[in-house]
């Protein structure tokens, strides 16, 4: 593929994952996030082969390269969960999604690390989180766990560049761990992108404490929130706190080439316009 930059957005899978791709084509996407079952639900029936092709082709058909697809773990799983009994449930079904992304013949997974609940401590539920991860890989083979990084919201953990790389330190099978920059939640969590300096000071710090080898995906949302707010309310780029200049810097980044660039932004209408402006941005670098 000649175009270096993934650019799209998480699509609707509404009537089985081989919609996903037609959904991405229609808004000009050569990358899309989706979820491969009801992120609501533990349940879901299992993929079936005919689904799997369809897919497949629909990706083939809409150019869109096999690494520039991030599916999106359930919600319900907290991988840091202070009970045992939950967290083995939370563990089964994560083994379940990195499964289905296997069948798929996908190589990413995109999931939030998990909350301690204010019931056992930070270190404790980091631990947990990077057991969760090691238990997993072990048994599936292929699929990269993208970690990302939170707002900071209640007890959500990963809102630091520290937790993450602590998270990442134990892990044992480091070629298959990543990180998923969201930029509202990174913004939400104290780390400034209001300005190119303020960016560059941003990135700067995700790059020394966690690695730039580690990035594996963007989800690329503004904030409705402020700075350090720990509030966690997505914005079309542009319209919140965060403003144009972080998103034109991000696209010149050499480390956001060749990896998913997604958006999770409030109005699909303008999806293509976004998907149109970021594209512009990567050219104005060279
Ligand atoms: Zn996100
Ligand atoms: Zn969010």
């Amino acid at each position: 593929m000649q175009n270096e930059h993934w650019v799209g957005a998480h699509v609707s899978a509404a009537g089985g994952i081989a919609n996903a791709p037609l959904n991405a084509k229609k808004i000009g996407a050569n990358a899309f996030a989706l979820f491969t079952k009801n992120q609501r639900r533990w349940q879901s029936a299992p993929l079936c082969p005919k689904q799997i092709i369809a897919f497949k082709q629909h990706c083939y058909d809409a150019q869109i390269n096999v690494d520039a697809i991030l599916p999106h773990d359930s919600y319900l799983i907290n991988l840091g969960h202070p009970d045992q009994a939950q967290l083995e449930r939370s563990r089964d079904a994560f083994v379940d999604e990195l499964q289905r992304c296997q069948q798929m013949g996908l190589t990413l997974l995109n999931f939030h690390p998990g909350s301690h609940l204010k019931q056992i401590s930070i270190d404790q539920c980091l631990s947990r989180i990077s057991e969760s991860i090691n238990l997993a890989l072990d048994c599936t083979q292929g699929v990269t766990a993208v970690i990302e990084n939170t707002a900071g919201q209640g007890s959500n953990l990963g809102h630091s560049f520290e937790q993450l790389a602590q998270i990442i330190d134990k892990v044992e099978d480091k070629s298959r761990v990543g990180i998923c920059i969201d930029t509202c939640h990174m913004f939400a969590a104290g780390y400034d992108l209001s300005s190119r300096e303020a960016c560059e000071t941003s990135f700067d710090a995700f790059d020394k404490i966690v690695g730039y080898q580690y990035l594996k995906a963007m989800h690329l949302n503004d904030s409705k929130t402020p700075l350090n707010s720990r509030v966690d309310r997505h914005h079309s780029l542009g319209a919140g706190h965060i403003g144009h200049e972080a998103f034109s810097f991000i696209m010149q980044l050499p480390a956001t080439k060749r990896i998913p660039l997604i958006l999770e932004t409030i109005e699909p209408a303008i999806w293509p316009d976004e998907i149109n402006w970021l594209r512009r941005q990567a050219k104005l670098a060279v």
